[in-house]
């Protein structure tokens, strides 16, 4: 059973800044009045799930409670094939560091060592993909999920400054840049109307969302 969204305010489940940026920038056309877990000074929920709708609903159900408004979060990561679909869900827990804080540098050198380890050096052992899921969720619970992914493959070393996380070691296919290469506007690029699903794992998930709850054509 799916639900009507009202147009009013959003909670945006996350705490993570450049997925704030990339959602915010998505959701502007709509006419919501967006704020976020983070801004909210919210308490940042611990993530058990084995799944990316497992984790995406305990951040949106959170926020949900939390505030009584509707909540959108986003679980994502990046799986690696020749990794058996590892750093996964895990993918924010790899770079994090035991002081505190995250290294992404750190993180990225890990999957290329482990790709190493496996001898995985020619372009087609090293694919892989970028999987978003976003979970609407209302405070009594009801939840619904929209899923985005992008397949690409790893490079090594890192390329560009722009984007977050992994970025710069993700390329996608068809493409001679990483994400971390590409302004925003590329890498998320999807207008609505525009007809396609839009470049990244967060766009496409986004553009299910606003076809399914926004009108979106
Ligand atoms: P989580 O969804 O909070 O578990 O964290 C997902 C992690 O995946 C983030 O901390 C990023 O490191 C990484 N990630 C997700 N989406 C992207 C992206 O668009 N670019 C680069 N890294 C990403």
């Amino acid at each position: 059973m799916t639900r009507d969204l009202e147009p009013g305010k959003l909670v945006l489940a996350t705490h993570n800044d450049g997925k704030l940026k990339e959602i915010r920038e998505l959701i502007g056309p709509f006419g919501f009045t967006v704020s976020s877990a983070g801004e909210l000074g919210l308490a940042e929920p611990e993530e058990h799930g084995t799944t990316f709708e497992e984790n995406a609903y305990t951040k949106a159900h959170a926020a949900a409670t939390a505030t009584g408004l509707p909540a959108l979060s986003d679980d994502s990561g990046l799986c690696v094939d020749a990794l058996g679909g590892e750093p996964g869900v895990h993918t924010a827990d790899w770079a994090e560091l035991p002081e505190g804080g995250r290294d992404f540098a750190m993180a990225m050198r890990n999957v290329e060592e482990k790709l190493q380890a496996k001898g995985a050096t020619a372009p087609d052992q090293r694919t892989g993909r970028f999987v978003a899921v976003l979970c609407l969720c209302w405070p009594d619970g009801h939840a619904e999920y929209f899923r985005g992914e992008v397949d690409g493959q790893l490079v090594w070393p890192p390329r560009g400054e722009m984007g977050f996380g992994y970025d710069p070691v993700f390329m996608p296919d068809g493409f001679d840049q990483t994400f971390g290469e590409m302004p925003a506007s590329e890498k998320h690029a999807w207008e609505a109307g525009r007809g396609d699903l839009g470049l990244s794992h967060r766009a496409r998930a986004f553009a299910t969302f606003a076809k399914a709850k926004l009108g979106a054509e």
